[in-house]
Protein backbone atom coordinates (compact mmCIF):
# COMPACT_ATOMS: atom_id res chain seq x y z
CA UNK A 1 0.00 0.00 0.00
CA UNK A 2 1.21 3.45 -0.79
CA UNK A 3 1.84 6.12 1.86
CA UNK A 4 -1.32 8.40 1.89
CA UNK A 5 1.04 11.48 1.43
CA UNK A 6 1.66 10.07 -2.04
CA UNK A 7 -1.72 9.48 -3.38
CA UNK A 8 -2.94 12.71 -2.19
CA UNK A 9 -2.96 15.93 -4.60
CA UNK A 10 -2.68 19.46 -3.59
CA UNK A 11 -5.96 20.36 -4.12
CA UNK A 12 -7.31 17.08 -2.07
CA UNK A 13 -4.48 18.54 0.71
CA UNK A 14 -6.54 21.57 0.47
CA UNK A 15 -10.27 20.09 1.01
CA UNK A 16 -8.52 17.73 3.90
CA UNK A 17 -7.50 21.10 5.77
CA UNK A 18 -10.86 23.02 4.71
CA UNK A 19 -12.75 19.88 6.61
CA UNK A 20 -10.91 18.93 9.18
CA UNK A 21 -11.46 19.98 13.12
CA UNK A 22 -7.99 20.36 13.55
CA UNK A 23 -7.04 24.13 13.77
CA UNK A 24 -4.37 24.56 11.28
CA UNK A 25 -2.01 27.72 10.36
CA UNK A 26 0.84 28.76 8.46
CA UNK A 27 2.97 30.83 10.16
CA UNK A 28 6.13 32.62 9.65
CA UNK A 29 8.99 32.21 12.11
CA UNK A 30 7.98 34.90 14.35
CA UNK A 31 4.78 33.53 14.68
CA UNK A 32 3.05 35.95 11.85
CA UNK A 33 -0.76 34.59 10.47
CA UNK A 34 -0.14 33.87 7.23
CA UNK A 35 -3.04 31.42 6.29
CA UNK A 36 -5.91 29.49 8.42
CA UNK A 37 -8.34 26.73 7.87
CA UNK A 38 -12.03 27.25 9.04
CA UNK A 39 -11.72 25.33 12.18
CA UNK A 40 -8.71 27.95 13.08
CA UNK A 41 -11.56 30.64 12.31
CA UNK A 42 -12.86 30.43 15.93
CA UNK A 43 -9.68 31.65 17.14
CA UNK A 44 -9.64 34.26 15.06
CA UNK A 45 -13.26 35.31 15.68
CA UNK A 46 -12.03 35.34 19.56
CA UNK A 47 -8.71 37.83 19.22
CA UNK A 48 -9.84 39.74 16.18
CA UNK A 49 -7.21 41.97 16.15
CA UNK A 50 -4.62 39.38 17.01
CA UNK A 51 -2.10 38.34 14.00
CA UNK A 52 0.37 36.41 15.45
CA UNK A 53 0.35 32.67 16.57
CA UNK A 54 1.71 34.19 20.36
CA UNK A 55 -1.47 36.33 21.01
CA UNK A 56 -4.00 33.34 21.14
CA UNK A 57 -1.95 31.69 23.68
CA UNK A 58 -2.23 32.19 27.86
CA UNK A 59 0.63 33.83 29.22
CA UNK A 60 2.42 30.71 30.62
CA UNK A 61 2.20 28.89 27.32
CA UNK A 62 3.59 31.57 25.47
CA UNK A 63 7.03 30.34 25.86
CA UNK A 64 5.84 27.40 24.87
CA UNK A 65 5.42 28.82 21.46
CA UNK A 66 8.52 31.08 21.02
CA UNK A 67 10.77 27.76 21.43
CA UNK A 68 8.61 26.20 19.18
CA UNK A 69 8.81 28.69 16.56
CA UNK A 70 12.59 28.78 17.05
CA UNK A 71 12.89 25.23 16.59
CA UNK A 72 14.26 22.94 13.70
CA UNK A 73 12.33 20.05 14.87
CA UNK A 74 8.63 19.39 15.61
CA UNK A 75 7.18 20.68 18.93
CA UNK A 76 4.75 19.38 21.08
CA UNK A 77 2.74 20.79 23.71
CA UNK A 78 -1.36 20.93 25.76
CA UNK A 79 -2.27 24.45 26.07
CA UNK A 80 -6.04 25.86 26.29
CA UNK A 81 -7.33 26.86 23.20
CA UNK A 82 -10.92 28.15 22.22
CA UNK A 83 -12.72 25.41 20.80
CA UNK A 84 -12.80 25.04 17.30
CA UNK A 85 -16.43 25.33 15.17
CA UNK A 86 -18.03 26.31 18.06
CA UNK A 87 -19.93 29.67 18.33
CA UNK A 88 -20.12 29.72 22.51
CA UNK A 89 -16.68 30.99 24.27
CA UNK A 90 -15.47 27.04 25.08
CA UNK A 91 -12.13 26.43 26.19
CA UNK A 92 -10.53 23.19 25.66
CA UNK A 93 -7.56 21.40 25.91
CA UNK A 94 -5.17 20.88 22.98
CA UNK A 95 -2.15 18.82 21.56
CA UNK A 96 -0.11 21.72 19.85
CA UNK A 97 2.14 21.31 17.26
CA UNK A 98 4.36 23.55 15.33
CA UNK A 99 6.20 21.32 12.77
CA UNK A 100 8.37 23.60 10.63
CA UNK A 101 8.05 22.60 6.44
CA UNK A 102 10.45 25.08 5.12
CA UNK A 103 12.83 27.70 6.39
CA UNK A 104 10.43 30.02 6.53
CA UNK A 105 7.42 28.70 7.40
CA UNK A 106 5.91 26.65 10.50
CA UNK A 107 2.73 24.45 10.29
CA UNK A 108 0.49 25.20 13.50
CA UNK A 109 -1.73 22.30 14.58
CA UNK A 110 -3.96 22.04 17.78
CA UNK A 111 -6.49 19.31 17.88
CA UNK A 112 -8.44 18.50 21.11
CA UNK A 113 -7.18 15.92 23.28
CA UNK A 114 -9.60 14.06 25.43
CA UNK A 115 -9.65 15.68 28.54
CA UNK A 116 -8.41 12.56 30.82
CA UNK A 117 -4.79 12.98 29.49
CA UNK A 118 -4.44 16.44 29.53
CA UNK A 119 -5.49 16.58 32.89
CA UNK A 120 -3.30 13.94 33.61
CA UNK A 121 -0.45 16.33 31.78
CA UNK A 122 -1.58 19.27 34.17
CA UNK A 123 -1.39 17.00 37.58
CA UNK A 124 2.39 15.93 36.54
CA UNK A 125 3.43 19.33 36.09
CA UNK A 126 1.73 20.18 39.34
CA UNK A 127 3.30 16.91 40.90
CA UNK A 128 6.69 18.51 39.07
CA UNK A 129 6.27 21.78 40.99
CA UNK A 130 5.61 20.23 44.17
CA UNK A 131 8.80 18.08 44.14
CA UNK A 132 10.20 21.36 43.26
CA UNK A 133 8.94 23.31 46.36
CA UNK A 134 9.73 20.04 48.19
CA UNK A 135 12.87 20.34 47.57
CA UNK A 136 13.50 24.12 48.26
CA UNK A 137 11.57 24.05 51.71
CA UNK A 138 14.60 21.10 52.25
CA UNK A 139 17.27 23.20 51.38
CA UNK A 140 15.68 26.64 53.52
CA UNK A 141 15.30 24.14 56.46
CA UNK A 142 18.90 23.22 56.35
CA UNK A 143 19.84 27.11 55.76
CA UNK A 144 17.98 27.78 58.42
CA UNK A 145 19.57 25.07 60.75
CA UNK A 146 22.76 26.02 59.57
CA UNK A 147 21.76 29.70 60.71
CA UNK A 148 20.35 28.40 64.51
CA UNK A 149 23.69 26.93 65.00
CA UNK A 150 25.69 29.70 64.18
CA UNK A 151 23.34 31.63 66.27
CA UNK A 152 23.75 29.60 69.29
CA UNK A 153 27.54 29.73 68.88
CA UNK A 154 26.98 33.53 69.13
CA UNK A 155 24.70 33.16 71.90
CA UNK A 156 27.46 31.22 73.95
CA UNK A 157 30.37 33.88 72.62
CA UNK A 158 27.97 36.49 74.62
CA UNK A 159 27.61 34.64 77.48
CA UNK A 160 31.45 34.40 77.90
CA UNK A 161 32.35 37.56 77.36
CA UNK A 162 29.62 38.62 79.47
CA UNK A 163 31.00 36.51 82.38
CA UNK A 164 34.66 36.42 81.69
CA UNK A 165 36.91 39.62 82.39
CA UNK A 166 38.86 40.32 79.41
CA UNK A 167 42.55 41.34 80.64
CA UNK A 168 42.74 38.47 82.89
CA UNK A 169 40.03 35.91 81.73
CA UNK A 170 38.97 35.30 85.04
CA UNK A 171 35.79 35.46 86.42
CA UNK A 172 34.54 38.64 85.99
CA UNK A 173 32.79 40.92 88.77
CA UNK A 174 29.27 40.32 88.46
CA UNK A 175 30.13 36.65 88.19
CA UNK A 176 32.15 36.43 91.20
CA UNK A 177 29.88 38.04 93.01
CA UNK A 178 26.87 36.16 91.83
CA UNK A 179 29.00 33.09 92.74
CA UNK A 180 29.22 34.47 96.16
CA UNK A 181 25.92 34.95 95.88
CA UNK A 182 25.25 31.36 95.46
CA UNK A 183 27.73 29.76 97.94
CA UNK A 184 26.91 31.83 100.92
CA UNK A 185 23.07 30.36 100.07
CA UNK A 186 24.75 27.15 100.41
CA UNK A 187 26.63 27.54 103.26
CA UNK A 188 23.28 29.02 105.19
CA UNK A 189 21.29 25.68 103.63
CA UNK A 190 23.38 23.17 104.49
CA UNK A 191 25.41 24.63 107.17
CA UNK A 192 28.70 24.34 105.39
CA UNK A 193 31.72 25.97 105.68
CA UNK A 194 32.09 29.18 103.78
CA UNK A 195 35.48 30.84 104.04
CA UNK A 196 36.16 33.97 101.04
CA UNK A 197 39.81 35.66 100.71
CA UNK A 198 39.83 39.55 99.40
CA UNK A 199 43.15 40.01 97.49
CA UNK A 200 44.36 43.26 96.66
CA UNK A 201 48.27 43.83 94.99
CA UNK A 202 50.05 46.28 96.89
CA UNK A 203 51.36 49.74 95.78
CA UNK A 204 50.26 49.22 92.60
CA UNK A 205 49.52 52.33 91.53
CA UNK A 206 53.22 52.78 91.84
CA UNK A 207 54.30 50.41 88.98
CA UNK A 208 51.91 51.74 86.46
CA UNK A 209 53.46 55.20 87.50
CA UNK A 210 56.67 53.81 86.83
CA UNK A 211 56.33 51.58 83.97
CA UNK A 212 53.53 52.52 82.82
CA UNK A 213 49.86 50.92 81.86
CA UNK A 214 50.91 47.98 79.36
CA UNK A 215 53.11 46.72 82.11
CA UNK A 216 50.65 47.06 84.91
CA UNK A 217 48.25 44.66 82.72
CA UNK A 218 50.96 42.29 82.40
CA UNK A 219 51.23 42.32 85.93
CA UNK A 220 47.92 42.15 86.88
CA UNK A 221 47.71 39.19 84.29
CA UNK A 222 50.76 37.03 85.93
CA UNK A 223 48.81 38.22 88.95
CA UNK A 224 45.67 35.71 88.16
CA UNK A 225 47.35 33.22 86.67
CA UNK A 226 49.41 32.82 89.90
CA UNK A 227 45.72 33.01 91.78
CA UNK A 228 44.56 30.65 89.33
CA UNK A 229 46.87 28.22 89.38
CA UNK A 230 47.59 27.87 93.03
CA UNK A 231 44.39 27.65 94.54
CA UNK A 232 42.40 24.01 95.00
CA UNK A 233 38.85 22.80 93.70
CA UNK A 234 36.39 23.73 94.77
CA UNK A 235 37.92 27.25 95.30
CA UNK A 236 36.95 30.10 92.93
CA UNK A 237 38.85 32.99 91.61
CA UNK A 238 37.85 35.90 90.31
CA UNK A 239 38.72 39.80 89.53
CA UNK A 240 36.55 42.29 91.58
CA UNK A 241 37.93 45.03 90.64
CA UNK A 242 40.97 46.86 88.92
CA UNK A 243 43.67 45.16 91.16
CA UNK A 244 41.80 43.49 93.41
CA UNK A 245 40.66 39.69 93.32
CA UNK A 246 38.44 37.53 95.25
CA UNK A 247 38.74 33.67 96.10
CA UNK A 248 35.70 31.91 97.02
CA UNK A 249 36.74 28.57 99.67
CA UNK A 250 33.84 26.68 100.06
CA UNK A 251 33.82 23.98 102.77
CA UNK A 252 36.88 25.46 104.29
CA UNK A 253 37.22 27.20 107.77
CA UNK A 254 39.49 30.41 108.35
CA UNK A 255 42.59 28.26 108.66
CA UNK A 256 42.42 26.47 106.19
CA UNK A 257 41.94 29.88 103.80
CA UNK A 258 44.46 31.46 105.94
CA UNK A 259 46.98 28.56 104.74
CA UNK A 260 46.08 28.87 100.93
CA UNK A 261 47.27 33.08 101.96
CA UNK A 262 50.11 32.22 102.56
CA UNK A 263 50.89 30.45 99.92
CA UNK A 264 49.32 33.12 97.68
CA UNK A 265 51.73 35.39 99.24
CA UNK A 266 55.10 33.67 99.14
CA UNK A 267 54.24 32.63 94.96
CA UNK A 268 53.16 36.22 94.35
CA UNK A 269 56.58 37.44 95.82
CA UNK A 270 58.40 34.92 93.79
CA UNK A 271 56.93 36.34 90.68
CA UNK A 272 59.20 38.07 88.06
CA UNK A 273 57.67 40.41 85.57
CA UNK A 274 59.95 41.13 82.67
CA UNK A 275 59.49 44.93 81.48
CA UNK A 276 58.66 45.69 77.87
CA UNK A 277 61.15 42.80 76.69
CA UNK A 278 64.05 44.25 78.63
CA UNK A 279 66.67 42.51 81.24
CA UNK A 280 64.57 44.89 83.84
CA UNK A 281 61.98 43.00 85.84
CA UNK A 282 59.74 44.16 88.93
CA UNK A 283 57.90 41.98 90.89
CA UNK A 284 54.42 42.86 93.57
CA UNK A 285 53.12 41.84 96.67
CA UNK A 286 50.25 41.20 97.77
CA UNK A 287 47.58 41.80 100.84
CA UNK A 288 45.39 39.14 101.95
CA UNK A 289 41.88 40.12 104.17
CA UNK A 290 40.13 36.61 105.01
CA UNK A 291 36.62 36.22 106.22
CA UNK A 292 34.42 33.11 107.59
CA UNK A 293 30.55 32.71 106.73
CA UNK A 294 28.87 32.99 110.29
CA UNK A 295 25.58 31.30 109.47
CA UNK A 296 22.73 33.09 110.75
CA UNK A 297 24.71 36.46 111.04
CA UNK A 298 26.05 37.45 107.21
CA UNK A 299 24.50 38.01 104.23
CA UNK A 300 27.26 37.87 101.22
CA UNK A 301 27.57 41.41 101.35
CA UNK A 302 28.68 41.33 105.19
CA UNK A 303 30.87 38.59 104.44
CA UNK A 304 32.91 40.25 101.86
CA UNK A 305 33.22 43.70 103.79
CA UNK A 306 34.26 42.15 106.99
CA UNK A 307 36.99 40.41 104.25
CA UNK A 308 37.54 43.62 102.69
CA UNK A 309 38.25 44.98 106.23
CA UNK A 310 40.78 42.10 107.09
CA UNK A 311 42.80 43.02 103.86
CA UNK A 312 42.78 46.45 105.22
CA UNK A 313 43.89 45.49 108.51
CA UNK A 314 47.16 43.20 106.43
CA UNK A 315 47.74 46.70 104.61
CA UNK A 316 48.50 48.67 108.03
CA UNK A 317 50.28 45.79 109.31
CA UNK A 318 53.07 46.22 106.64
CA UNK A 319 51.27 44.49 102.83
CA UNK A 320 52.36 41.48 101.89
CA UNK A 321 50.79 39.46 104.04
CA UNK A 322 47.22 38.12 105.12
CA UNK A 323 44.73 38.74 107.80
CA UNK A 324 41.66 37.44 109.74
CA UNK A 325 38.29 38.97 110.05
CA UNK A 326 37.03 39.15 113.80
P1 LIG B 1 47.68 49.73 98.07
O1 LIG B 1 48.91 48.95 98.44
O2 LIG B 1 47.21 50.56 99.20
O3 LIG B 1 46.61 48.85 97.53
O4 LIG B 1 48.12 50.73 96.94
P2 LIG B 1 47.68 50.75 95.45
O5 LIG B 1 48.56 51.67 94.73
O6 LIG B 1 47.63 49.37 94.92
O7 LIG B 1 46.21 51.24 95.58
P3 LIG B 1 45.34 52.22 94.77
O8 LIG B 1 43.93 51.78 95.00
O9 LIG B 1 45.71 53.63 95.13
O10 LIG B 1 45.76 51.98 93.28
C1 LIG B 1 45.26 50.94 92.53
C2 LIG B 1 45.77 51.17 91.14
O11 LIG B 1 45.42 50.11 90.27
C3 LIG B 1 45.22 52.43 90.54
C4 LIG B 1 44.73 52.01 89.16
O12 LIG B 1 45.18 52.86 88.16
C5 LIG B 1 45.33 50.64 88.98
N1 LIG B 1 44.52 49.80 88.14
C6 LIG B 1 43.25 49.46 88.32
N2 LIG B 1 42.83 48.66 87.30
C7 LIG B 1 43.89 48.53 86.45
C8 LIG B 1 44.10 47.84 85.21
O13 LIG B 1 43.21 47.19 84.67
N3 LIG B 1 45.32 47.93 84.64
C9 LIG B 1 46.31 48.64 85.20
N4 LIG B 1 47.48 48.69 84.58
N5 LIG B 1 46.13 49.30 86.35
C10 LIG B 1 44.96 49.27 86.97
MG1 LIG C 1 42.81 48.32 95.63
MG1 LIG D 1 46.30 47.95 95.78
Amino acid sequence: MKPLAELLSTNDVGELLEHIRSMTALVERDGTLVSWNPAFEVCRKLFPTANNLQDFFPQNDKNRVTSGLASKTEEHWIAKLPAPLSEAEIFIYCDCMLIPISEEHLLFVAEEVNSESAFQEVIERLNRQVKLFQIESEVSKKIARNKQIEMEGVMIQAQEVAQIDALTFLLNRRMIVRKLQDEVLRAERYNSLLSISVVDVDHFKVVNDTYGHPVGDEALRQVAGQLQDHVRQPDIVGRYGGEEFLILLPSSDANAAAEQAMRLCKEIRKMIIPINHSEQALSVTISVGIAQFRKGVDTWDTLLSRADTAMYKAKNNGRDRWSTAD
